[in-house]
């Protein structure tokens, strides 16, 4: 077995129960409008904590929790995280809109959408400040099923996003099936360079505006980059130029910041 393997296979045994003794966390980063440069939402990022192997990030483990079954409970923790924060800075800070990554693997759960709805109900918080990121790591294989889930979360409440649109996963067909009031332009096309790349993200944006669509920019990290989706019209951006990743304390201290 190469090392590579044994890795694998390592986390894909040290998952398991691996939300049940808390060792996936959170981190947040923020997203600001660009009308006016306000810190309005806040995204929520699964990491996990191994007891012997550090930190490992999302892109390494979410698609070995998809895969083995683990994503519904590595899911719902990462739910409960995002409400609890939201619910903990609109009491204690300001109310802030919390996204939360949502597997399209998840709605195939048919108690997701109550087990949502539970999790809310259990805070004081307005359902209207969590916005579900749908993530699309294979193609949408059963749309009339991610309909359904997504109809029955819109009826809650919560606002959904479509995650990483022009990354080549949703088709725009897709896209217009979904009642998601939200469209996050993938980074890819937010930094691509050239006439090409600009004329990609502009009909990207453009998709969203005529659909009422609120656009949000990932991946911003430089100023050219926020000019220029500021000019093409996007609502709001997100990216290291704005803010990293961070924990929920350092987060707060940025909202009492303003
Ligand atoms: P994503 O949802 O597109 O999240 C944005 C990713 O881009 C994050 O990586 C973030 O740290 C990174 N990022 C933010 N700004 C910049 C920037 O300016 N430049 C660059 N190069 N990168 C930037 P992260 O935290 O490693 O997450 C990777 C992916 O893992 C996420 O992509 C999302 O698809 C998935 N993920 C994260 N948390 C969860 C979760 O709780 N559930 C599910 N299902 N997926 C998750
Ligand atoms: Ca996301
Ligand atoms: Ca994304």
């Amino acid at each position: 077995m190469s090392g590579e393997d044994e890795r694998f296979a390592r986390l894909r045994r040290d998952l398991a129960g691996a939300a049940d003794r808390d060792e996936i966390v959170a981190l947040f980063q923020p997203q600001y409008t660009l009308a006016n440069r306000r810190l309005v939402s806040v995204e929520t990022l699964a990491r996990w904590e191994h007891p012997q192997l550090g930190t490992i990030g999302p892109a390494e483990f979410i698609p070995i929790a998809e895969e083995s079954d683990l994503i519904g409970e590595i899911g719902d923790a990462m739910i409960h995280l995002g409400v609890a924060a939201a619910a903990h800075w609109e009491k204690r800070v300001f109310p802030v809109e919390v996204a939360i990554n949502v597997s399209i693997l998840q709605l195939h759960d048919p108690d997701f959408v109550s087990r949502v709805a539970e999790c809310i109900d259990s805070t004081p918080l307005d359902p209207g400040r969590i916005i579900l990121e749908l993530t699309e790591s294979t193609a949408l294989a059963d749309v009339p099923l991610a309909v359904g889930a997504s109809l029955a979360l819109t009826a809650l409440g919560v606002t959904l996003s479509i995650d990483d649109f022009g990354s080549g996963y949703w088709s725009e067909e897709q896209v217009a099936a979904l009642p998601a009031s939200e469209l996050k332009i993938d980074q890819r096309l937010v930094q691509a360079a050239g006439a090409t790349g600009a004329e990609a993200l502009s009909a990207a944006i453009d998709f969203g505006k005529g659909r009422s669509m609120r656009t949000v920019a990932e991946g911003v990290e430089t100023t050219e980059q926020l000019d220029r989706v500021r000019e093409l019209g996007c609502d709001r951006a997100q990216g290291y130029l704005l803010g990293r990743p961070m924990s929920g304390d350092e987060l707060e201290e940025r909202l009492r910041r303003g």
